[in-house]
């Protein structure tokens, strides 16, 4: 497919009015039989302030109007099931449709947490194996799967490390973390009450032990790293990073939100980490984007258990049980046991690839992105020139000369029917452009994005003009990106 062939954003898809716009006086989209019971005024029923006012403006729409209308906003939607979705540092990977399967099964989707654990047992020995099967991968002792999200196991996390450093009589109040970290890293640790101190990555775009070694004192909780780092970079010192941290008296959190690079080839447990959360959305599959819902699991080793939120579940001669008896537990972080669905399409995404699959889909990611960055780096400026992990990151240099920024870059794309990669992150990288193909893309899409790459590369180096405009294809150009958050106004008018 040349870039000219990949089918974009035209086609048989209109404008229409918003759905308070639509609809007329007496449109009902329902049809009930006649009531069958004396009827009662609702105002005789509950309290006065229980009882709801008309809503003003509220449309008046038939069956159909609603269903084109959803069908319409869905179709509006750049999802990853209608094409490539190069999003650096989010693995947006296919979600395969068996996970939904697997979800909607009634055992699962209409069992109720108040349920007894007897009549929970399959859920339980889902969750127990899942906590096995993650404990395996990320090479740690035990699992929580309660975190709704990856910032939400960091927070899980940092405060696992609190309460068990309060319990040795600690008083250390900081924590070290990369320049090159996901700014959630950072909040996490701030929200704990940390005091955050930045670590200098060297030009090769990893973390010298020297410098971790200077800044590791009695005063530091924790040192926060991501491997392979946000430039899609395996940490080369991990191993002296995590042995002076140790022997200073800190604790290792690893983010895992780059685990699709590791599957089955590298565990995070052997490398001297501490505390691991897992994306469940981004490395196992389980759909994101949009908020959530999302799990950020964590693992921690042996000496931290006592400290994970509660409940955790065990088993006892094949009964599966939730263990709420742990008095030093930093208590519960989310109702019930997580979110439950995402935890379901997790498991099946493992069960269904198994230990080999799994492996495989990291040296595919790894592959798919080195070959990207290999056949990119003629026309785009590669701020650090060496294999990557799963994602590579490009900087604007080159097409700056003619005024051309990573934003033009990337709203131009979207002329060529892709999803723009992440951009202007990792923040040390100036006018990042960061790509993840991951695994589950083929090389024909590969090629035709590289296609579309150079092709914005050759236009640009012919002067900025038709690139400032883009994208021209989609049903609307360029917002301000502020005014568009903060001011939605999604009338469509005739231009
Ligand atoms: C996505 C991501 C996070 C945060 O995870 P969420 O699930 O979005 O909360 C943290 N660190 C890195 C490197 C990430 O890519």
């Amino acid at each position: 497919m040349t870039a000219e062939q990949v089918t974009g954003t035209q086609g048989l898809i209109f404008n229409y009015l918003l759905i308070f716009e639509q609809g007329g006086e007496g449109r009902i989209g329902y049809s009930l039989p006649d009531c069958d019971v004396p009827e009662k005024n609702i105002n005789n029923i509950l309290p006065e302030d229980m009882v709801r006012e008309e809503i003003s403006g509220f449309p008046s729409l038939s069956e159909v109007d609603v269903v084109r209308h959803f069908t319409r906003l869905s179709q509006w939607n750049y999802a990853v099931d209608s094409g490539f979705y190069p999003l650096g540092s989010c693995t947006m990977k296919y979600n395969p449709k068996i996970n939904e399967d697997v979800a909607r099964l009634s055992g699962f989707s209409n069992i109720h947490p108040y349920q007894s654990e007897e009549l929970s047992q399959g859920a339980l020995q889902m969750m127990y194996e899942l906590c096995e099967y993650l404990s395996e991968i990320g090479g740690m002792d035990r699992v929580s799967l309660q975190p709704a999200a990856g910032a939400h196991g960091e927070l899980t996390g940092m405060m696992v490390i609190k309460a068990y450093l309060d319990s040795k009589g600690e008083k250390r109040h900081k924590v070290l973390i990369p320049d090159s970290a996901h700014g959630t890293n950072p909040a996490s640790s701030s929200l704990c009450g940390y005091k955050v101190v930045e670590i200098k990555s060297n030009g090769r775009g990893l973390l010298d032990s020297d410098a971790v070694d200077k800044a590791m004192n009695e005063d530091v909780a924790a040192f926060m790293i991501t491997n392979p780092n946000t430039l899609g970079l395996f940490e080369e010192n991990i191993l002296e990073i995590t042995e002076i941290v140790h022997r200073k008296g800190g604790l290792v959190y690893c983010d895992g939100a780059n685990l699709n690079a590791l599957m089955g080839i590298a565990r995070p447990g052997d490398m001297g980490v501490d505390v691991l959360h897992f994306n469940l959305h981004k490395t196992f599959s389980t759909p994101h984007g949009g908020g959530g819902p999302g799990a950020g699991p964590i693992g921690v080793k042996k000496g931290l258990i006592p400290f994970l939120p509660i409940p955790i579940i065990k088993k006892e001669q094949e009964i599966y049980k939730l263990n709420y008896d742990l008095p030093h537990s930093i208590g519960r972080v989310k109702a019930f046991y997580g979110n439950f669905g995402v935890l379901v399409r997790a498991y099946t995404y493992i069960r269904t690839m198994g230990a080999e699959g799994l492996r495989k889909a990291s040296e595919t990611a790894v592959l798919n992105a080195n070959y990207i960055m290999s056949r990119l780096k003629s026309h785009y400026h590669l701020p650090y020139d060496r294999w990557c992990m799963h994602e590579c990151v490009f900087s604007d240099k080159i097409q700056n000369k003619n005024g051309i920024t990573t934003l033009d870059i990337a709203k131009a794309l979207m002329d060529y029917g892709f999803h723009p990669p992440t951009i202007y992150f990792p923040l040390i990288v100036k006018g990042a452009i960061m790509i993840e193909p991951t695994e589950t893309e083929g090389k024909d899409t590969l090629d035709s994005f590289i296609e579309a790459m150079k092709d914005i590369a050759i236009r640009a180096e012919r002067g900025p003009d038709s690139i400032k405009k883009s994208p021209l294809k989609p049903k609307v150009g360029r917002l301000n990106e502020t005014k568009a958050a903060r001011e939605p106004d999604l009338r469509w008018k005739k231009s």
